[in-house]
């Protein structure tokens, strides 16, 4: 099973994944938590230059190329093998993110980001997609944070919150577009309230 993790910066969906790995670990389920950009050592390679500052004067297409490349690999040599092993797949952003990104907020046209997600999904279409919700605003303090005791926020980080709150709304669309594949979680709420409902919605999905 594949469930993939969607949001705008700071809304906590690293720090659920790990919560959640934790839970279903210790009740034997094989887990492997991932993330993206990245999560192959070839699409961590692209990672880094994706959120580097050289990556400014990439064109949009580029940018989501280099994307779709990361993703590709990521999807092929690591998250394939592992559901087919029977493994529970967690996995921190996918191709909602750049439906979002590159699609709504880098104007990149509709037909263009739908190739490239057809290219590298390549039908490995996430069971379940948890989308965590917080205002911009919130997000992005939360995210602010987190980079005043770790690193410097990366490129994507510095943008206003306009934009954010497009991105926001953004996923909130998709989700209320496919409602099978996509559930909203609001994630304002203590952590604890926000990982139990994550897993009522994965224990869902497990059942089925
Ligand atoms: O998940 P995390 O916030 O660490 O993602 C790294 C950065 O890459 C984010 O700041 C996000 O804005 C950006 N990103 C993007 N397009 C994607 C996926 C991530 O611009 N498709």
């Amino acid at each position: 099973i594949f469930i993939t993790f969607e949001g705008g910066e700071g809304t906590g969906k690293s720090t659920q994944v790990r919560a959640l790995k934790e839970t279903l670990t210790e009740r034997g389920y094989d887990v492997l938590a991932t993330r993206e950009p990245g999560g192959s050592p070839g699409a961590e390679a692209v990672r880094h230059v994706l959120l580097s500052g050289a990556a400014e004067e990439f064109g949009i297409r580029m940018e989501a190329t280099l994307f779709a490349a990361a993703r590709s690999d990521h999807v092929e040599e690591i998250i394939r093998p592992a559901v087919t092993n029977g493994m529970i797949v967690l996995c921190d952003r996918f191709m909602d993110s750049t439906r979002v990104y590159q699609g709504v907020t880098g104007n990149l046209e509709p037909q263009f980001v739908k190739a490239l997600e057809r290219i590298a999904v390549n039908g490995m279409i996430p069971d379940l997609t948890i989308v965590i919700d917080v205002p911009a605003a919130t997000g992005l303090e939360r995210a602010a944070l987190r980079a005043g005791s770790e690193a410097a926020p990366d490129r994507f980080e510095k943008e206003t919150v306009a934009t954010h709150e497009m991105r926001r709304q953004a996923f909130l669309d998709i989700a209320r577009a496919e409602p099978d594949r996509c559930k909203i979680v609001d994630g304002t709420r203590p952590l604890a309230e926000v990982t139990a409902d994550i897993l009522a919605l994965v224990d869902l999905r497990l059942d089925q």
